[in-house]
């Protein structure tokens, strides 16, 4: 250790507290797991069997061991791509395969995004085909497996290239300011992206039809009009095509504004539970959570590009994370490998904001529907779905961007008492 350089000693000791952390909060769930096996917790015990429970607990542990498993591969390709010299190999291997200088740049971007989508699909595929297969949730074909990747890349492609080639033309053009230009030119394209998911890309993978269901059509249009959202906003998605997980969401901006409901989620849910999670859908557009979203993505992207600009500029930084190139497309490479290690411990911070516009669009939906159909409508959720139970509290604090079901149902039934 004593030869290292201080970037390494930072970067490795970075890693070792994320693995320790990582280790001990899969310990805790574990054992909070495990703890709980032998009764159904109360809150569930009138929704839930024996057998069920059983399965949710062999679920929950079989996703908790693999995740280790991908964890430690990451770890290594990580290690791999930094201080064993890989990305310095990838760059003499293409810096000058061919004599126009952006296609190779664009070729560095493209083979080291290919590299790690290869390294990556074997684990895909055995969390799809193997694990969830055995819980009954896989839905999908080999076939239409297959075709998302290749959307996937396409479409990562499509969008990647441009905003590579924009970021690398303001590096060479302007290399002291080229972080804000870059900023700005990407909080733009983000803004269009939020903007578009909905109608262009979102489409690309999924059908989506207006939300029918005439045993509850009145209720939903009382609420509409108590919360004055517009019904051509509400979608059925055909997420049974790939998965039997069910779920909701809101998305997107102005008049592009849309709450989703997987058709999964519909076939688990009563109708009156489907109109409070509507409510709690609208509650999310209510409190404005997609745009305070998007404030604080900018914050971090803001910070993100001045923080490159820094770290461009010391080639302490760069050869302390193993890199020796010289080369601008694989020093971002780098950069942009090494910033999650750091950006990991600032994730139970995120989650919290996240867990509490949960809280928000859960009083919300309690103040414009009933809190009792809520609250069934989540125990239902997380029957079906073999969402963990029984969380560890400091492990859900760190990871979860949803307050744990019991929690959640707590909270609803006290608002349910003052109301
Ligand atoms: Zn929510």
């Amino acid at each position: 250790m004593a030869n290292l350089s201080l970037y390494t000693k930072i970067f490795l000791s970075f890693l070792g507290m994320k693995i320790i952390i990582q280790n001990y909060l899969d310990l805790r769930n574990v054992r909070s797991i495990l703890k709980n096996k032998k009764s159904i917790p109360p809150e569930f015990s009138t929704v839930i069997t024996e057998e069920e429970y059983k399965k949710n607990i062999s679920y929950n542990l079989t996703k908790i061991s693999f995740g280790k498993k991908v964890r430690t591969f990451n770890l290594f390709i990580l290690l791999a791509w930094t201080m064993l010299g890989g990305l310095d190999l990838l760059t003499a291997k293409l810096y000058s395969v061919t004599k126009t200088l952006w296609i190779n740049e664009l070729l560095i971007f493209f083979s080291f995004g290919i590299i790690n989508q290869v390294l990556s699909l074997p684990f895909d595929i055995y969390n799809q085909f193997v694990i969830e297969e055995k819980f009954g949730f896989n839905k999908s074909t080999h076939k239409l497996f297959f075709t998302d990747q290749v959307k996937g890349i396409i479409l990562s492609a499509l969008i990647g290239g441009p905003i590579i080639m924009a970021i690398m033309t303001f590096l060479k053009t302007y290399p002291e300011t080229w972080w804000v230009y870059s900023f700005i030119t990407i909080a733009a394209f983000q803004l269009l992206l939020v903007y578009l998911y909905p109608t262009v890309i979102a489409p690309l993978f999924n059908k989506f039809k207006p939300l029918e269901n005439e045993n509850i059509e009145t209720e939903i249009k009382v609420l509409l009009d108590k919360t004055g959202f517009e019904a051509k906003g509400i979608f059925v998605m055909d997420a049974s095509k790939r998965s039997g997980h069910g779920n909701a969401y809101f998305t997107g901006l102005g008049k592009q504004k849309r709450i989703v409901f997987f058709d999964t989620l519909l076939d688990q849910l009563a109708p009156k539970e489907i109109v409070s999670v509507l409510a709690h859908e609208i509650g999310h557009s209510k409190k404005n959570h997609i745009l305070k979203g998007i404030a604080l993505s900018f914050v971090m992207l803001f910070l993100s590009f001045y923080l490159t600009h820094l770290a461009l500029n010391s080639s302490a930084f760069l050869t302390g994370h193993g890199l020796n190139s010289i080369y601008l497309p694989t020093q971002l490479i780098l950069i942009s490998l090494v910033f999650p290690l750091y950006s990991f411990f600032l994730t139970p911070f995120f989650n919290f904001i996240s867990r509490k516009n949960e809280f928000e669009a859960d009083e919300y939906a309690a103040k414009t529907t009933n809190a009792n159909d809520l609250i069934s409508g989540l125990l239902n959720l997380y029957k079906h779905n073999l969402g963990n139970l029984t969380p560890d509290q400091i492990y859900s604090n760190f990871y979860h961007s949803h307050p744990p079901a019991a929690v959640r149902i707590n909270h609803l039934r006290n608002l349910e008492k003052k109301n």
